[in-house]
C-alpha cells in the first residue's frame, strides 16, 4: 500500500467527503417536488391528453370529417363515424383509443382545420382501460377542462406549422391559422359578436 493511500485510510478522507456532500445537499434547493401537492409546469407543445377543439363561436367541434388523421395515425386508434347529408359531411362520432396512442402527433399535424390537439394535460391515468376510449363528447370535455386551467385566452398549438420548412411552402390552411382562441361561447355572445365570425 502506498503512503498516500495509508494517509487517506487513516484520516477517513472518503467518508469525510461523503459527509461533506450530504451536508451541502441538506442546504441546497431540492430538484424534486412534492407531487401531487406541487405540480411542475410542462412546456408548450407537451403531448398529453387528446382533445377536440371547441369552436368558441359555435360551441361545437371543428372537425370536417376529412379522415386525414385516421389515415396518418400509425396506431390506427382514431375512428370516425360520419354521414353524408345533401351537401356536406357530418361527423356523428369521433373516437380515440388513448391507450393505443404513441403520441406522435401526426394526427394534429395532418388536420387542416386545427380541430384536434394533444393538450398539456398529463394526469389522466385510469384503472379501467375502457375509460381511455374518448368519444366526441369526452374529447370536447377534455378541451374544456384543459382550457379552464390556461391563463391566456389562446392556445398555441406547436404542431400546426411544420418545422424546418419555408413558411411560404406551408399548406394555405396551416399558414392562415393563428393561435386557437379559447373564449367561451357565452362570453362571445355577451360581447355581441356575430356567429358568422366562425370558420
Ligand atoms: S398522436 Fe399519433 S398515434 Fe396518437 S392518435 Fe395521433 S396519430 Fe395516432
Ligand atoms: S384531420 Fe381534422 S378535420 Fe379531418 S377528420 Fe381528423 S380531426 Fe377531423
Amino acid at each position: 500500500m502506498r503512503f498516500g493511500e495509508v494517509v487517506r485510510k487513516i484520516f477517513m478522507i472518503e467518508i469525510l467527503k461523503g459527509l461533506w456532500l450530504t451536508l451541502r445537499m441538506l442546504f441546497s434547493k431540492p430538484v424534486t417536488i412534492q407531487y401531487p401537492f406541487e405540480r411542475r409546469k410542462v412546456h408548450e407543445g407537451f403531448r398529453g391528453r387528446h382533445a377536440l377543439v371547441r369552436d368558441p363561436f359555435t360551441g361545437k367541434d371543428k372537425c370536417i370529417g376529412c379522415m386525414r388523421c385516421t389515415t396518418v395515425c400509425p396506431s390506427r386508434c382514431i375512428h370516425i363515424k360520419r354521414e353524408k347529408t345533401e351537401n356536406k359531411m357530418v361527423v356523428i362520432d369521433y373516437i380515440i383509443e388513448a391507450s393505443r396512442c404513441i403520441y406522435c402527433a401526426y394526427c394534429v399535424e395532418a388536420c387542416p382545420v386545427c380541430a384536434l390537439v394533444l393538450t398539456e394535460d398529463y394526469e389522466y391515468s385510469q384503472y379501467k382501460i375502457e375509460n381511455l376510449v374518448f368519444d366526441k363528447e369526452r374529447l370536447l370535455k377534455n378541451w374544456d377542462e384543459f382550457t379552464k386551467k390556461l391563463e391566456k385566452d389562446y392556445y398555441f398549438n406547436k404542431f400546426w406549422q411544420p418545422p424546418g420548412i419555408d413558411p411560404s411552402r406551408w399548406p394555405k390552411t396551416k399558414r392562415e391559422q393563428g393561435p386557437i382562441q379559447i373564449k367561451r361561447v357565452e362570453e362571445i355572445k355577451r360581447e355581441g359578436i356575430d356567429e358568422s365570425h366562425g370558420h
